[in-house]
């Protein structure tokens, strides 16, 4: 059985906070609190350690941005604005979690039938860290078994589409494929034909007029959607055949050119 766990977390919301671009006041008035309270943890928490390198160096910088490291986080998160954030946080990660557990039976059925694969027989339980849904993020972190999640809810159901996307980067890193085929076919499962099965509609990469997916893979999706859609009427054939039979067929490829080990290692840390 795959399940979520979904965990709404003090650090872990502070830190997206500090680096983030947004510009939504409560976020600049707690980024600005950290600064005040040490602003070497700033520099640490937001990302950005140049000007912490230019005054101290990495060894004697690092170490004065966590000196009274306890004291200082317990400064920011008494504060009104960061308890509102927390509380918005904790209201959208509920959100987040009824529209998966409402949606579970029907994704789950889908997605096996998009890719032939027996969820049935996987079990694993991935943690959801939820952040402010002012915040965008979707992040798989696999030897963690965690995914870093947060997004306004652009069209219906985007949440569960996008959960899903993350869930299966966990479930196909140890097959061996040609990665950047892997991810694409992984958005035309989840980010097209199960948006499509649970929402209605037939357009492929496209919803409410927005663009869907990475760049880098808009030529490779479009490129291989005659296939994937011959494929999808299949049911003798699952998405790791159909991966390496498309591997084969587009050797040639500059896309699907084999990445090295450290490469493709590169890619996720
Ligand atoms: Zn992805």
């Amino acid at each position: 059985m795959i399940t979520l766990k979904f965990v709404v977390d003090k650090d872990f919301i502070l830190q997206h906070i500090l680096k983030s671009y947004s510009d939504h006041l409560p976020f600049l008035r707690i980024k600005k609190k950290v600064f005040e309270t040490n602003s070497d943890l700033y520099q640490v928490l937001s990302q950005n350690l140049e000007p912490l390198v230019i005054e101290h160096g990495i060894a004697k910088g690092l170490s004065m941005a966590t000196k009274n490291l306890n004291k200082d986080l317990f400064l920011v998160y008494k504060t009104n604005d960061f308890k509102k954030i927390f509380r918005e946080a904790e209201r959208y990660a509920i959100t987040v979690e009824k529209q998966w557990n409402k949606n579970y039976t029907t994704s789950i059925r889908d997605l096996s039938n998009i890719t032939k694969i027996d969820f049935s027989k996987i079990d694993k339980q991935i943690t959801v860290y939820i952040s402010h849904p002012r915040l965008s993020r979707g992040r798989s972190y696999i030897e963690d078994n965690a995914i870093a999640w947060s997004h306004p809810d652009e069209w219906k159901n985007y949440a569960t589409v996008y959960l899903w996307h993350e869930i299966m980067h966990h479930i196909t890193k140890d097959i061996p494929c040609a990665p950047h085929l892997m991810h694409s076919l992984i958005e035309l499962s989840c980010d097209n034909e199960l948006r499509i099965r649970l929402n209605g509609g037939k357009a492929y990469f496209k919803e409410g007029g927005a663009l869907l997916g990475h760049k880098y893979l808009v030529n490779l999706n479009k490129k291989l959607l005659p296939d994937w859609k011959n494929y999808l009427k299949d049911p003798n054939e699952n998405i790791y055949q159909f991966e390496k039979r498309m591997r084969k067929k587009y050797k040639e490829e500059k896309l699907l050119r084999p990445m090295s080990k450290i490469a493709e290692w590169a890619e996720w840390h």
